[in-house]
């Protein structure tokens, strides 16, 4: 490591908890700020940041710029230099703090839910989750442009880049569980929740409400393993027999949902009529037991989204009519598909 290099990642080893500490986002601007307050090159900006974070005062993103350009109008080339040094340094920072934390997956947690908060913030100052991405990979690039030049960063760049690409995956996974069903990967209630506070009537809303029959007896009879297994199968068929508009969920244990738009009611009750007759053809194997599980089938309740209604009216009605279905001797549709 040049000296100089050197220099700028002690000075950058200060400077990220300073921003950790006052819950200053890491962009550019904050960056440039901060690393030069503890380089302490300008004592004057250094000041005005002491009274500022003494205040409690948080910086919005147009002070940051205005103190930015107060203080290094002169010298864009000198700072642009700094900075890019400081982002290099910054990645290699954050890479070694993320092989870290990796080692042990509660302080890893931690880590990620402290990076949710900050992309929240960030989020909140009008960031969207692919602007803060895209300054990930802008800082990417700049670094890799010089990494031509400093061959001896290379290694630890690379690993950098796998870090970031690993982070994303990992805030895509966590945005992930949160709407889909781990069991079925299928989307889940809470997701349905948001889609249907979303739905305008004019977009032919149907609801199809699913509830397996005597499915306590399938665990009963084969034990859960199985039931989790044919819960998989009903999923798949799901899947396959969902079409462009219709979406299915998994309501909760072993109910569905399949949400339908610029659909009649009586389009609705022929998908679900489609649904019924596809469960009927499942089997699952059991094969240290050397038997199978045929035979299953569900209950169905479709009901038309109308004006003025609200979410949980349109749930209740679905289910009014799988009540019926039930009623009426299971494994059937209601209202009658016509
Ligand atoms: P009905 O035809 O009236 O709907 O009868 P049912 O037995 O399906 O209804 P009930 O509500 O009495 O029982 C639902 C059963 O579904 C009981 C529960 O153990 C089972 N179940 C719910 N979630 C899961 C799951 O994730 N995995 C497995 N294996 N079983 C589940
Ligand atoms: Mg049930
Ligand atoms: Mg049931």
């Amino acid at each position: 490591m040049s000296d100089e290099l050197d220099k700028s990642f002690q000075v950058l080893k200060q400077t990220i908890p300073l921003l950790l500490k006052h819950k200053i986002p890491a962009i550019p601007t904050n960056y440039a700020l901060w690393y030069t307050y503890t380089a302490n090159q300008k004592p004057e900006l250094n000041r005005e940041l002491d009274a500022m974070t003494e205040a409690g005062r948080p910086m919005s993103k147009v002070h940051a710029k205005e103190l930015y350009r107060k203080h290094f109008a002169d010298e864009q080339e000198v700072s642009s230099w700094q900075l890019r040094q400081s982002l290099e340094a910054m990645l290699i920072e954050l890479s070694q703090s993320l092989t870290d934390t990796k080692n042990n997956t509660h302080e890893f947690k931690q880590c990620m839910d402290s990076c949710m908060d900050d992309l929240d913030k960030v989020e909140k100052e009008g960031w969207s989750m692919d602007e803060v991405m895209q300054l990930v990979r802008t800082m990417v690039t700049e670094t890799q442009q010089i990494r031509r030049s400093t061959l001896d960063f290379s290694a630890a760049l690379i690993s950098a880049e796998k870090e970031i690409a690993e982070l994303r995956s990992k805030l895509e996974e966590t945005q992930h569980d949160a709407f889909y069903d781990a069991l079925t990967d299928l989307y889940n209630r809470r997701y349905l929740d948001e889609e249907l506070d979303n739905m305008k009537v004019e977009d032919g809303v149907c609801l199809i409400m699913i509830d397996a029959d005597h499915f306590k007896e399938v665990n009963d009879n084969y034990g859960h393993q199985m039931g989790d297994r044919v819960l998989k199968a009903i999923a798949k068929q799901l899947k396959q027999k969902c079409r462009d508009n219709a979406v299915p969920y998994r309501f909760g244990g072993e109910e569905f949902a399949v949400l339908m738009t610029h659909s009649s009611l009586k389009q609705a009750t022929r998908q679900a009529e489609l649904i019924r007759k596809s469960l009927e053809k499942i089997t699952v194997v059991d094969r240290r037991a050397n038997r199978t599980l045929s035979g299953i089938t569900a209950s169905f309740g479709v009901a038309e989204y109308q004006k003025g209604m609200r979410r949980s009216d349109l749930l209740e009605q679905a289910d009014k009519q799988l009540y019926e279905a039930k009623r009426l001797g299971r494994n059937r549709v209601m209202p009658i598909p016509g």
